[in-house]
């Protein structure tokens, strides 16, 4: 799609006797070979990691239509996370009216801009309009001369989390493994610390655009590894960490609403394992668990609330009592503390029905909202990980 689109510039760009001339719209501008739309002194393109899946035209006026669309899945319909990323390449400052077209969809993830795609702003919401139905969502951007970057979440592309991992953990002792190779080729990482009688595995970005939730691994983790008291030693020196911060690395870089490459929702795999990513992860969990006691599966995402999803306190695992107080702990700290659902599905192919049925452990799903501020997603995350150590360093 992109390449078609970046053909249609090239040769609307040929026909008005512009191609490899030095002057574009007003001034001397060179759209990037890339671009999904060019044209007034400045260019739209989709050509990066996690970028979104995008089309565009610029109206008469000078506004911008940018399509929002999905990955293929092979599935019927696709859960309605309309993930965008793109940049705009402006040849002078200016303002520009950009319109998100979400087709069937409505407007998900409240827009982020950046000067340099590392540094991130949230989009005023007086520069934000929906339409009646939330099908279109229309950006007052501020371009300044060079890059402005717009996406639906802070970028965070596969490496970022991975590195992120890597920095945190390298010191402390961990070990890195492949565990396996995504559909497209890409190296499955994990890593394992501790050998104690006892594990406690976590999981986040099954479903690419849900960072918010991976700010909560993240604070989790060093929670996890860093607290220095002699519970958070005796947990550590009880427990394997098993952990899996990108298990699906494709999906993230091709920005992808929800899906691997093979148009599954890897987050309902698990059990079928008719994908790569989660076949791999699944086996490897057990090979690293062994015949210790797994006492807990936290997978962490985002959604439009932030909420726990948990088995059935009556469910069949030796530490199903962790589950109370993991809420205790949320409900005396927090001061948002989440919403608890409790259900337990055994052929509903995610990681958390997978852990009760597979590894007699209370799996949970821990949604983060999508908009929650940073400080709240750590504070919950930290939480987690002191419920965690204060519960089995007993
Ligand atoms: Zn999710």
């Amino acid at each position: 799609m992109r390449t078609l689109a970046a053909e249609r510039v090239a040769i609307a760009l040929a026909a008005a006797g512009l191609a490899g001339c030095s002057t574009f719209g007003a001034s001397k501008f060179t759209p990037p070979k890339n671009a999904i739309c060019a044209g007034q002194g400045f260019a739209i393109d989709a050509s990066f990691a996690s970028a979104g899946l995008h089309d565009c035209v610029i109206a008469p006026d000078g506004s911008v239509v940018v399509s929002v669309d999905h990955e293929p899945a092979v599935a019927e319909g696709i859960n309605p996370s309309p993930w965008f990323a793109f940049r705009l390449k402006s040849d002078a400052p200016r303002s520009i009216t950009v319109t998100l077209d979400y087709t069937d969809y409505t407007h998900r993830y409240a827009p982020y801009v950046s000067a340099d795609g590392k540094t991130w702003m949230a989009l005023g919401a007086d520069k934000l309009a929906l339409n009646e139905r939330k099908t279109r969502a229309t950006l007052k951007l501020d371009v300044p001369k060079g890059t402005l970057w717009v996406a639906g979440q802070p970028l965070s592309p596969s490496h970022d989390n991975l590195e992120w991992t890597r920095r945190e953990l390298i010191s402390k002792g961990f070990e890195e493994e492949r565990y396996g190779t995504s559909l497209e080729g890409q190296p499955l990482i994990g890593f394992v610390g501790g050998g104690g009688v006892d594990a406690i595995v976590m999981l986040t970005r099954q479903h690419p655009p849900e960072t918010s939730g991976q700010e909560a691994y993240r604070s989790f983790l060093e929670r996890l590894t860093d607290r220095a008291d002699d519970k958070a030693n005796l947990f550590r020196a009880r427990h394997r960490i098993i952990l899996a911060p990108m298990p699906n690395p494709d999906g993230v870089d091709a920005g992808h609403w929800r899906l691997n490459a093979g148009g599954i929702d890897l987050n309902r795999d698990w059990g079928v394992f008719s994908q790569p990513e989660t076949k791999a992860l699944s086996a490897w969990i057990k090979l690293q668990a062994g015949n210790r006691r797994v006492v807990s599966m936290m997978d962490f995402h985002s959604t439009d609330r932030t909420v726990i999803y948990a088995p059935p306190l009556d469910a069949a695992s030796p530490t199903i009592g962790f589950l109370p107080a993991l809420k205790q702990k949320f409900d005396s700290t927090l001061s948002a503390p989440p919403a608890w659902s409790y259900s337990h599905n055994a052929d509903g192919g995610t990681a958390k029905g997978w852990a009760l049925e597979q590894l007699k452990a209370p799996g949970i799903t821990v949604e983060l909202w999508d908009q929650i501020p940073a400080q709240d997603a750590r504070a919950l995350g930290a939480a987690a990980a002191d419920a965690l150590i204060e519960y089995f360093a007993r």
